[in-house]
């Protein structure tokens, strides 16, 4: 079984490659702005998933193969299609990658930051991203969808108590809903320049979310977020733009491009210019449609390939 995917092109790590630790669409949140549609298994509850020795033994192999073919990875980034601190077995995962002598990134949604073990294995990653899309509880339901255990406070702590301990490079990132988060951002600000990260990032959602209704916010409140941001933070950016084209693909082009998707939607002229390097095209991605693998998607004007859940349209 694979475990990685990419490398991707990251606005934030540079060329990372993925790491798939939980099984699909599993998440403590079901964010209506998902790339990955609604959420299938809707738990709070850190669980084994896979064999960790597996789970490592096979993205070395992924990263062997990349190197022979003198390609350089910045981070391998634990990014996957749901929540992975979920998995039980990540501080020891973490360990054992550890040892390929490539930085460890976690991208987390926060949510299970208040349990002692979570952070402990954060604390291992290089790089640890916090999704902050609010403090406030309404504005949370409405925009996260959590897992009805949850308890925003609890996570606010524990967001406090990992930022005071933690020696590594922490990102926050804050996703931005056009009516639902939009507005008075005072304390949302106020509350991610208390923990001091490194960078934080406003983004909007730039690939199909999991709902219509979720729209872009107005270029102006974009830029209101990022002047009341930059009042309490340091260093504030926007992720507002497309992420590029450098994803990786070697010889098994279709099952790689599979298996980007199934985490990562892509631009259909990004896909079309990796296929044709390969000798292939369009019909090769249609093949994959009447699969059932993956589907097609309109979104701000572009068309999207995303992985198609068994039982979800
Ligand atoms: S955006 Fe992330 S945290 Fe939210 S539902 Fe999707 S996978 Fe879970």
């Amino acid at each position: 079984m694979e475990f990685s995917f990419g490398p991707v092109p990251s606005r934030r790590l540079g060329r990372s490659l993925g790491i798939n630790n939980i099984i699909p669409k599993t998440c403590s949140y079901s964010c209506i702005y998902c790339q990955l549609g609604k959420t299938i298994n809707f738990t709070s509850t850190r669980k084994k998933f896979y064999d960790p020795d597996e789970l490592v033994s096979s993205v070395r192999k992924r990263v062997n193969e990349l190197e022979k073919n003198g390609i350089i990875i910045d981070y391998l980034t634990f990014v996957p299609d749901g929540e992975p601190t979920l998995d039980i077995n990540l501080e020891n995962e973490i360990r054992m990658l550890k040892e390929l002598g490539i930085k460890i990134a976690v991208i987390t949604n926060s949510s299970l930051i208040y349990d002692e073990d979570v952070r402990n294995a954060l604390y291992l990653a290089n790089f640890v991203s916090l999704k902050v899309d609010t403090v406030k509880n309404d504005i949370w339901k409405k925009i996260n969808v959590p897992h009805r255990d949850l308890n925003l406070d609890k996570i606010l702590s524990g967001i406090r108590e990992f930022s005071k301990n933690y020696h590594g490079t922490l990102a926050t990132e804050t996703m931005l809903i056009k009516g639902i988060n939009d507005n008075n951002f005072d304390e949302t600000a106020k509350f991610i320049g208390e923990i001091r990260p490194h960078t934080s990032y406003i983004s909007v959602p730039t690939r199909p979310p999991a709902f219509d209704f979720v729209k872009i916010p107005d270029e102006y409140k974009i830029i209101e977020a990022y002047e009341t941001f930059k009042r309490f933070i340091d260093n504030v950016q926007t992720l507002t733009d497309f992420e590029g084209e450098n994803f990786v693909t070697l010889e098994n082009t279709l099952n790689d491009i599979l298996d980007i998707i199934s985490v990562h939607p892509m631009r259909e002229d990004v896909l079309l210019k990796i296929l044709s390097d390969k000798g292939m095209g369009l019909n090769d991605l249609e093949s994959l449609i009447n699969k059932g693998l993956i589907k097609k998607e309109n979104y701000g004007g572009k068309i999207f390939y995303i992985k198609k859940f068994k039982g979800f349209s």
